[in-house]
C-alpha cells in the first residue's frame, strides 16, 4: 500500500512525522507493506515553486493508494491567481471525495459528558455554502457593492444521495441508526431536497432506522443524549460545526480522526488546523492525524478486503485510547507534558503491545 504524505503548515511537519512513526511500527507488526512518499505543499511550495499545491502532487494522487494531508494555513494563502489554492478543498472537489467521516467516542477522564458517545459524523463534503467549491466557474461568494455581501448555498440531489448512502453503509455496520440532521423548517427547498434524497437511500436500508432532526435541536441533544446518536448525515457547514462541537464534547478536538472518501480516493486529514500558534516547538497533539491515518488503513482494507489493515487500524485507535487514558502520557492541549514525538513513540509501543496480546489470546 503507497501512501503519499503532504505534511502542510504550522504543525503539519511535526504531527505528520509522529503519524509516521506509528505507521512504521504497525507495517512492523501487522507486515502491511507500506510505502511512504513526501511531497510539498502549503506556504513552503508556494515560496519554492510558486503554489500551494503543484500539479504533479494533483497527478500522483489517484496513483497511490490513499493520501495524509497536514492542515494548511489556508488562512494566510494570497488569491488562487497568486498561487494560494486550498489543497484540502481542491482534493474533495477534484476527487469527488464527497463524505468527510469524522467518529467521535468520549475518553473517560477527558469528556464533560455524563453519558458516553460513539458516534459518526457524515458531512457532506463538496458543496453547501463553501464558496471555494460550490460553483462551476466564479466563486459561490460576491458583493454587488462594498456594503453588501451574499453567499449561495448549492444543495443538490446527487451529493445529498451519495452522502447518504455513505452514512448507511457505514450505519448497517454499526447500530443501524441514521439521523439526517437539516433546518428544512427554514431552508424548505434545500433542505427539504436534502431530506428526500436521504429518505429515498433509507428505503434501500430497511435494517437501518432513519430519524430526521432540526440542526438546532441536534445541537442541544448532543450535550444532553450523546448516546442516542450512532450516525449523523448532513450537509457540509451544520457538519463542520457540530462535528468540532461533538469531538470536544468528547475529550478534545485534538482526539478527532478524520477521512474524506469518494468511491476510488481517501484522504485523511486533522480535524484540526494548523495551530501557527503552537508549530515548531514539539507539543502539538498529533492523535487526531494519527486516528485519521488509521482511518484511512481501515476504510482501505474494507473497500479492497484486506482484513490486516482493518486489524491495525483498529490495533492503532486502541493505542491512542490507552495513551490518552493515562494522564501521564498526554499532550500539554490535554494538560500533560509530553512532547509530540514521544507521545508518538507510546502509541507504537502500545501498538506493539496489543499485537502481542492479540497474538498470544
Ligand atoms: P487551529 O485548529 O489551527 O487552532 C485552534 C487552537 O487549537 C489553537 O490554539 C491551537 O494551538 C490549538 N490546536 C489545534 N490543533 C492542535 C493540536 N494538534 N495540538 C494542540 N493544540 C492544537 O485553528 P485556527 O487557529 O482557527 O486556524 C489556523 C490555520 O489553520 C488557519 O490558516 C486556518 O485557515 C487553518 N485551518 C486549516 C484546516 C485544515 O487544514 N483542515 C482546518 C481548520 C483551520
Amino acid at each position: 500500500m503507497r501512501l503519499l504524505v503532504l505534511p502542510g503548515d504550522g504543525i503539519g511537519t511535526e504531527i505528520t512525522e509522529a503519524t509516521l512513526r506509528v505507521l512504521h511500527a504497525t507495517d512492523e507488526v501487522f507486515r502491511l507493506g507500506l510505502e511512504f512518499e513526501t511531497a510539498e505543499i502549503g506556504l513552503a511550495s508556494l515560496a519554492e515553486h510558486g503554489t500551494t499545491l503543484p500539479q504533479r502532487v494533483v497527478e500522483r494522487i489517484p496513483q497511490v493508494d490513499g493520501v495524509i494531508l497536514g492542515p494548511v494555513s489556508h488562512y494566510d494563502y494570497p488569491s488562487r491567481d497568486e498561487g494560494g489554492i486550498n489543497p484540502s478543498a481542491e482534493l474533495r472537489v477534484r476527487f469527488q471525495l464527497f463524505a468527510n467521516i469524522r467518529p467521535c467516542r468520549s475518553h473517560p477522564g477527558l469528556s464533560v459528558l455524563r453519558t458516553p458517545m460513539d458516534l459518526v459524523i457524515v458531512r457532506e463534503n463538496t458543496e453547501g455554502f463553501y464558496s471555494d467549491r460550490n460553483m462551476y466557474a466564479g466563486s459561490g461568494e460576491f458583493m454587488p457593492d462594498p456594503d453588501l455581501a451574499l453567499s449561495v448555498r448549492k444543495v443538490s440531489a446527487g451529493a445529498s444521495a451519495r452522502v447518504a448512502r455513505a452514512a448507511f453503509e457505514l450505519a448497517r455496520r454499526r447500530r443501524r441508526k441514521v439521523t439526517a440532521v437539516h433546518k428544512a423548517n427554514v431552508l424548505k427547498l434545500s433542505d427539504g431536497l436534502f431530506l428526500r434524497e436521504v429518505r429515498r437511500v433509507a428505503a434501500e436500508y430497511p435494517a437501518v432506522e432513519l430519524e430526521e432532526l432540526i440542526v438546532d435541536a441536534t445541537a442541544a441533544l448532543l450535550v444532553r443524549q450523546p448516546e442516542r446518536f450512532d450516525v449523523i448525515v448532513t450537509t457540509n457547514m451544520f457538519g463542520d460545526i457540530l462535528s468540532d462541537a461533538a469531538c470536544e464534547l468528547s475529550g478534545s478536538l485534538g482526539l478527532g480522526g478524520s477521512i474524506n472518501a469518494g468511491h476510488d480516493t481517501c484522504v485523511a486529514q486533522a480535524q484540526h488546523g494548523s495551530a501557527p500558534d503552537i508549530a515548531g516547538r514539539n507539543i502539538a497533539n498529533p492523535a487526531s492525524l494519527i486516528l485519521s491515518a488509521a482511518m484511512l488503513l481501515e476504510w482501505r482494507g474494507n473497500r479492497d478486503g484486506v482484513p490486516a489493515l482493518v486489524d491495525a487500524a483498529e490495533a492503532v485507535t486502541r493505542a491512542v485510547d490507552t495513551v490518552v487514558a493515562d494522564p501521564a502520557t498526554r499532550t500539554p492541549d490535554l494538560g500533560g507534558a509530553l512532547a509530540t514525538d514521544a507521545f508518538a513513540d507510546a502509541v507504537a509501543s502500545a501498538v506493539e503491545r496489543l499485537a502481542r496480546k492479540g497474538a498470544t489470546a
